[in-house]
């Protein structure tokens, strides 16, 4: 069996980095029509962990995860969609992986630690965020995926779900599949950097251009891009690496030998960044205006999309349930029987 299992936390819309990141080979891996399964998470519950004081943003941007995936060509034909915090099986699992990992090696999680660090947490991190990783253990688990398609930022994740996969096989027997990450082939596309040149566009940052950007917002912002601060004359020779608007062109222009001469001659000098950023605009608006009119079309029927949400919600608790009646028998806690 091959089985997917991917997801987004609902703490904002979705971005370019999401979509080059993780989308774009989600719905290529889905028409692929090579999995046996294909199960997308919105994660509420790990939002939850960051943002508990902020529930209703949480539900709304439900919706709006949806409404990105829905209008960049995930169908909910071949791709079970579905809701975290609706999944009973994953905080029960949860809590027994929980027994098997180290505070310390919490602690060590290096996606943890750069987070921990961004949010400013210092001494006062809550218990379920430092605990994220364990959760995310659940979640991949708990269909028996065997690839899980990401950003390299979730690499440090996977390799702790892999630890807790063999401790668990190791202790109670074959229960839990172990998986493996499927990061992008194009380099750029696994940490695709914020406009502002950081390192990586995020909802935390606020450097996204996202999916749901009207075409005048995606203009201004390919116009305020960060580019080569030493390049002032268009005569001047250029900078291309560390220039957001090539690594742009590198993740989303398909016409690599364009790119190439491009690059080639704003490094000799004489090509201005006004020209660079406007082929900029329309490679990314050949991309996202058929985004922005799905969306458009979905958003117009909210109750069809809740829908699709529940329907998909009830296909992951029977495949959830199932993985952890597997998982209890394994551990000698099935006192009852099947239930
Ligand atoms: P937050 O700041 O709330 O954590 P985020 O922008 O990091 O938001 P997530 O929901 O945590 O988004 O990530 C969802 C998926 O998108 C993950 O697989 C992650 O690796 C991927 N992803 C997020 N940002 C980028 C990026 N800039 N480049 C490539 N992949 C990304
Ligand atoms: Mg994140």
């Amino acid at each position: 069996m091959k089985i997917i299992l991917t997801g987004d936390r609902p703490t904002g819309k979705l971005h370019l980095g999401h979509y080059v990141g993780s989308l774009r080979e989600r719905v290529r891996l889905q028409n692929s029509g090579e999995y046996d399964k294909i199960f997308i998470m919105i994660a509420d519950a790990q939002a939850l962990t960051d943002h508990a004081g902020t529930p209703a943003a949480v539900r709304e941007n439900i919706f709006q995860v949806a409404l990105d995936y829905l209008s960049v060509g995930l169908d909910p034909a071949k791709s079970t969609i579905f809701i975290q915090s609706q999944i009973p099986a994953l905080f029960e699992l949860t809590a027994y992986y929980m027994n098997i990992v180290t505070v310390s090696r919490l602690e060590r999680n290096p996606t943890v630690k750069a987070e921990i660090a961004q949010k400013n947490f210092e001494t006062s991190i809550p218990a379920g965020f430092l605990c994220y990783p364990v959760s995310q253990a659940a979640d991949i688990t708990a269909f028996d995926a065997n690839i899980v398609p990401v950003g390299e930022d979730q690499a440090p994740m996977l390799e702790q779900t892999r630890e807790i996969v063999r401790k668990m096989n190791e202790l109670y027997g074959e229960v839990l599949v172990e998986p493996s990450i499927y990061l992008s082939s194009n380099e750029t596309c696994r940490r695709l950097p914020g406009i502002d040149g950081k390192a990586k566009m995020s909802k935390t940052l606020g450097n996204c251009i996202y999916l749901s950007d009207d075409k005048d917002t995606v203009a201004a912002k390919v116009k305020e891009m960060y580019t080569d601060p030493l390049h002032i004359k268009v005569s001047d020779p250029g900078h291309v690496e560390g220039n957001v608007v090539f690594t742009y062109l590198d993740a989303f222009c398909e016409d690599k030998k364009t790119v190439a001469e491009l690059k080639e001659h704003y490094q000799r000098g004489g090509l201005g960044d006004v020209k660079v950023k406007k082929f900029l605009l329309e490679v990314l608006e050949e991309i996202l205006a058929p985004i922005r009119q799905r969306r458009a079309e979905y958003e117009a029927k909210p109750e069809e999309v809740m829908k699709i949400l529940e329907r998909g919600t009830q296909d992951a608790n029977a495949k959830a349930s199932e993985v952890l009646r597997r998982v209890k028998h394994g551990m000698h806690i099935d006192y009852f029987g099947s239930r």
